[in-house]
């Protein structure tokens, strides 16, 4: 089988579709729709497309050591590189699904998980409310909000919610505002009023939910050493079940220091790509839980390797979801073969219609748990509607090169 064309997808979610000379067809996702890196990660789609046009699909790992070390920036390359070869790495492995009519998961070990504990994700934003106010993120301000927002997510069966107490600060903003200040007061020191209502909005959480409700608590990088330290032993009498991103991951050391200062478990991995951004948490065991992003951290292919290597450690995996329908399918698959899975993340973002409508099937949870799908391949695909509406790039038939 060889691998004849590729059309690289950017609308809600940037995506590919791998065309082979069998007719059987791939879906991938480089997982940068969010933030500003969308254009370079589409861009970065088409450049690697063009070095796989006639290679075979099955060869996933070949395809990613040519990617990584045939295309100069490839090796250390940063996350518009890993996303691309993400993207084009998950589109393979559903290829090769297709082609032997088996469920990815079976490809990768079988099943060590039948149903997937699922988390409710990112409650400072609400439950539901994306649907509600149709797809206009809001934030919440009030304690009491978090409390019903963890009500609504425990009445739709979820025992684990993710929240994050201080992206909102003391006044209502418009989401947009609030974005870009998220964490410019949390430096250093932190404010007690600040501190105070993030403490009161979990500790409403924790109410609304009862004791045996999972808390974890999101922090997206925005503190620092610090300040995550100060919140941590505000928070720690809340029982939290990890502690995500407590700062931004770039100095391994820092989660050391602040493992040592915390009785709550640390957890990163999205913005950590490839096995060696991982490797100095894992040698260290600064974190309990690894959060590999399947769509900016090499594809299946490297997420394997990552979640074998935590293994070792005794670290826990979930993949961080927050992409399209495609990144969705490919974190299920991975998350139902590895034994140690934890929980899924379902991201309250992932109500929004771009994401229910981008996929050719509407694949959500059940009563807070996920269910694998036993279709071939990753069990997901572009919906005819995104295909049609996305911007789209056809890398089609011709010379591999590197444009030397
Ligand atoms: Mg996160």
């Amino acid at each position: 089988m060889k691998i004849t064309s590729v059309e690289c997808y950017k609308g809600p979610f940037i995506t590919v579709k791998v065309n082979t000379d069998e007719g059987i067809s791939g879906f991938g996702e480089a997982g940068l729709s969010y933030g500003a890196c969308q254009t370079a990660a589409w861009g970065n789609c088409q450049d690697f497309a063009k070095l796989v046009i006639g290679l075979d699909p099955f060869d996933t790992e070949k395809i990613y050591e040519h990617l990584h070390r045939h295309t100069f920036w490839g090796m250390n390359g940063g996350v518009t590189v890993s996303a691309a070869m993400a993207a084009i790495d998950i589109a393979c492995w559903d290829i090769k699904g297709k082609a032997l009519g088996l469920p990815v998961y079976k490809l990768l070990g079988g099943k060590t998980h039948d149903v997937l504990r699922t988390y409710a994700s990112q409650l400072q934003t609400g439950w539901k409310t994306l649907v509600e106010r149709e797809d206009k993120a809001v934030l919440l301000y009030d304690p009491k909000d978090y409390y019903d927002a963890v009500k609504d997510a425990v009445a739709d069966g979820y025992d684990a919610v993710k929240i994050d107490p201080c992206f909102a600060g003391l006044e209502p903003e418009d989401f947009a505002t609030a974005y870009l200040k998220r964490g410019d007061n949390l430096k250093g020191v932190y404010p007690a009023a600040l501190r105070r209502i993030a403490v009161e909005r979990i500790a409403a959480a924790r109410e609304a939910g009862g004791e045996d409700l999972d808390i974890i608590i999101e922090i997206h990088g925005t503190l620092d050493a610090n300040t995550a330290v100060d919140l941590a032993n505000a928070l720690e009498p809340y029982r939290i079940l990890y502690y995500e991103e407590p700062t931004m991951p770039s100095n391994p050391k820092v989660f050391n220091y602040i493992k040592s200062k915390t009785n709550i478990p640390l957890a990163t991995g999205e913005r950590c790509y490839t096995r060696w951004g991982f490797r100095q948490f894992f040698e260290d065991r600064s974190i309990s839980i690894a959060q590999p992003d399947l769509c900016n951290t090499g594809g299946i292919t490297e997420g394997k390797k990552i979640a074998d290597m935590a293994a070792v450690y005794d670290i826990g995996v979930q993949c961080h979801a927050c992409g399209g329908p495609i990144a969705t399918a490919a974190a299920i698959q991975l998350e139902t073969a590895i034994p140690n899975f934890v929980m899924h993340e379902f991201h309250n973002g992932n109500f929004q219609s771009k994401f229910r409508r981008g996929g050719k099937y509407d694949w959500m949870p059940e009563n807070g748990k996920f269910y694998v799908s036993d279709r071939p391949g990753i069990g997901q695909e572009m919906s005819e509607e995104a295909m049609a509406t996305y911007e789209k790039v056809v890398i089609g038939a011709g010379k591999a090169s590197l444009g030397l």
